[in-house]
């Protein structure tokens, strides 16, 4: 038996194609889904909603017909769709006497530690105010072009669900479940109830390298559950149609996919540290590697290049297997490249650290 009895904290992500209906938003969906999430609020629990659909709405109220593909078609059709999804939605949770909120992000403004700290403080004062936030990735001004979030609402949904600390993300979708092969092709495909590590076998079935039977969109759901699974979040794929789903889910019914949460779950600093796009790339050599692995410090000394322009505070790469937080600026580190620390301050002055990287602050890639 499933148990969520001790989960506070949900988010609940609701793809484009869950919304739509005969190329209409699906109004009926979002009352029903207002309802569902009404339930679970008077349980306790505290619901947040990741929900897609602003570029298609958009799309459809400026009567474009085809998928919009261009960049800055997406970006104006977002701008278009957004309120009208909102308005739907508000106009459903009134009806409950819920309020909801608006919250829309860019990849940019997670990964900055400060915007972060800002939105985590505004989230939690909206759910003391009992109010349901619904996030959406603000395509009209963040591109795939430029950060790699746009049109991913699966691990956007994870990324929220890590950076304030859900207990629980349902992804509601197109299918009813993860399978054992592709049910479309194998008539006897089994569903997968409980996935409890996420073995190489799970990710090439859904579509990575190798894959041979794999099903739309079932890869990107799959790298949520890793980012969620490493915040100490469960992860519950399901039907968005399947009656109730929601709450149905939450009182432990076998619908849909479990996928369990790593064991030990990483600290919020370096699932964030980890999460974030790296400004720039530091090759060390082997030495450094080895003193970094034992938890060292990184010193000026192992450094063999840098790579891109970055302040400090922002992430970096190291030597692809590492990231971190880069303790000086880029062009700081490239005055000190190789030099002993004892140097530092005859180069830079006597304030500067003496470490470029601080060992609590470097965190190894997974495989
Ligand atoms: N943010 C996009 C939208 O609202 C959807 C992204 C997705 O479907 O994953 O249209």
């Amino acid at each position: 038996m499933r148990d969520f009895s001790k989960s506070k904290k949900i988010v609940i992500k609701i793809g484009t194609n869950t919304l739509t209906k005969n190329n209409k938003l699906n109004v009926e969906y979002i009352a029903n889904i207002a309802g569902q999430i009404a339930t679970i609020k008077s349980q306790g629990y505290q619901p947040l909603l990741v929900s897609s659909g602003a570029i298609g709405f958009g799309a459809r109220e400026m009567g474009i017909e085809k998928k919009v593909k261009k960049t800055r078609l997406k970006q104006a059709c977002a701008a278009i769709g957004q309120p009208i999804l909102v308005h739907s939605y508000r106009t459903e949770f009134q009806k409950y006497n819920i309020h909801i909120a608006q919250v829309l992000l860019t990849r940019e403004a997670l990964d900055n530690r400060d915007t972060y700290v800002n939105l985590k403080t505004a989230v939690e004062a909206l759910l003391e105010m009992g109010v349901v936030p619904i996030f959406n990735e603000n395509d009209s001004v963040s591109t795939s072009e430029i950060e790699p979030y746009i049109g991913d609402n699966d691990q956007l949904s994870a990324h929220i669900a890590s950076k304030l600390d859900a207990d629980l993300l349902i992804i509601l979708t197109d299918v009813d479940a993860l399978y054992d092969k592709n049910p479309n092709h194998f008539p006897d495909a089994k569903p997968i109830r409980v996935v409890e590590e996420l073995t190489e076998e799970i990710v090439a079935n859904a579509g990575g390298a190798g894959s041979s039977f794999a099903t739309g969109g079932m890869k990107t759901k799959i790298m949520a559950v890793r980012i969620a699974r490493k915040a100490g979040c469960r992860t519950v794929l399901a039907h968005g149609m399947a009656p109730d789903v929601v709450p149905r889910v939450l009182s432990g019914e076998e619908i849909g996919t479990l996928f369990l949460a790593d064991k030990q779950k990483m600290p919020n600093k370096a699932r964030w540290i980890l999460n974030a796009t790296p400004r720039g790339k530091l090759t060390i050599d082997a030495g450094a590697e080895a003193a970094i692995r034992l938890n060292k410090s990184l010193l000026p000394s192992g450094i063999v290049s840098v790579e891109g322009e970055f302040s400090k505070g922002d992430v970096i790469l190291i030597n692809d297997k590492f990231k971190a937080i880069a303790g000086s600026d880029s062009s700081n580190m490239r005055q000190i490249i190789g030099v002993h620390s004892r140097e530092i301050k005859n180069i830079l002055g006597e304030a500067k650290r003496d470490v470029i990287c601080r060992s609590q602050e470097i965190i190894p890639i997974p495989e």
